[in-house]
């Protein structure tokens, strides 16, 4: 039997829902650990409860805090494997942000659910078994971080939340899940090509996200000049590209040396500099905008807040976020 580590941070898997009142929140105690005995057959089960937060509770502070714990615990306890439980709404920057950041290759996994312990189709416990099965797969070793909801296995990369409500909200746009779940076992059909990680020790940096619309102008970028901002993301238009009224707001804010990182607001694809016109990824790339390789915007700011804690030299970050 595999040594498996379950890290609680909270989130609806974590909650009840109140049988008067219809809402949904963490109690007192976490359900989850009635739950345990019933792990005990598929691994050697360690339980660590770190947090009881709902998912947009969490701030970079938490993340950096789970990374440590995490790989403190494998170093001084030799754990095989390590399953998170985490609230969904945030679920894919935690998990990205591990990814970015833990050097070691045993099998990690974050985990969640859509409906709260008490409800009629609860899927936590369901996507628990399922996530301590992954984390004891030699399959799953040196993949990087895994997320695992509704029998599919998606990077923490390439996952997103696609669905405000169904149980089959976890997606990975354009590339799909590496693999699935069944009452058998596991099994991996594709494997992650590249993963770079980044040994940083804190999170300094402030670094907003902006979305790019029809009609912007600088305004945004004026107020946000106001901030001690580090860095700023762009979900921008289609491949690339901007409103002529914005550019004259990230120019301003590229002369005062804040990195600014292009992604797109549509969830397929990448970014390029193809587009000649006013505004157009062309202008933007010869500005100094760094273009991103494929991130949404949620997991490009993660990185920018990773990768101004190695570097804020433009070239470098912008070789960084080609990987
Ligand atoms: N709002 C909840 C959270 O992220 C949703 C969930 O866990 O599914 O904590």
């Amino acid at each position: 039997m595999k040594k498996i580590l379950i890290i609680h941070t909270g989130g609806t898997i974590s909650m009840k829902e109140d049988e008067k009142t219809g809402a949904v929140k963490p109690g007192e105690k976490n359900p989850l650990h009635d739950t345990t005995p019933s792990l005990k057959t598929l691994a050697d089960i360690h339980v660590e409860e770190l947090f009881h937060l709902p998912s947009p509770h969490m701030t970079p502070k938490e993340m950096l805090i789970l990374r440590n714990t995490i790989e403190e615990k494998i170093k001084k306890e030799h754990f095989q494997g390590v399953v998170i439980t985490h609230g969904t709404d945030t679920l894919e920057e935690t998990a990205y942000f591990l990814d970015l950041t833990i050097q070691e290759d045993v099998p990690i996994v974050v985990t969640g659910a859509m409906r709260s312990s008490n409800e009629i189709g609860a899927d936590g416990l369901y996507n628990l078994i399922s996530s301590v099965k992954v984390a004891s797969s030699d399959e799953a070793r040196g993949k990087g971080v895994l997320v695992v909801l509704n029998d599919e296995i998606h990077t923490a990369k390439n996952v997103t939340k696609t669905h405000t409500s169904n149980i089959a909200t976890f997606q990975s746009p354009q590339y799909g899940p590496i693999g699935i779940v069944t009452k058998r076992g596991v099994f991996f059909h594709h494997s992650p090509t590249k993963r770079v990680t980044y040994p940083i020790r804190q999170l300094s940096k402030n670094v907003v996200l902006l979305k790019a619309y029809a009609g912007m102008d600088d305004m945004l970028f004026d107020a946000i000049q106001t901030l001690p901002l580090d860095g700023l993301v762009i979900e921008a238009l289609g491949q690339g590209n901007l409103p002529p009224k914005a550019t004259k707001g990230v120019k301003s804010l590229l002369e005062k040396k804040i990195p600014i990182v292009l992604v797109s607001r549509c969830f397929n694809g990448i970014v390029q500099d193809i587009y000649g016109y006013e505004g157009g990824g062309k202008q933007l790339k010869e500005m100094g905008v760094i273009f991103s390789n494929g991130l949404n915007g949620q997991k490009a700011r993660i990185k920018l807040l990773v990768a101004l804690e190695m570097t804020n030299d433009d070239e470098k970050l912008q070789e960084m976020f080609m990987d």
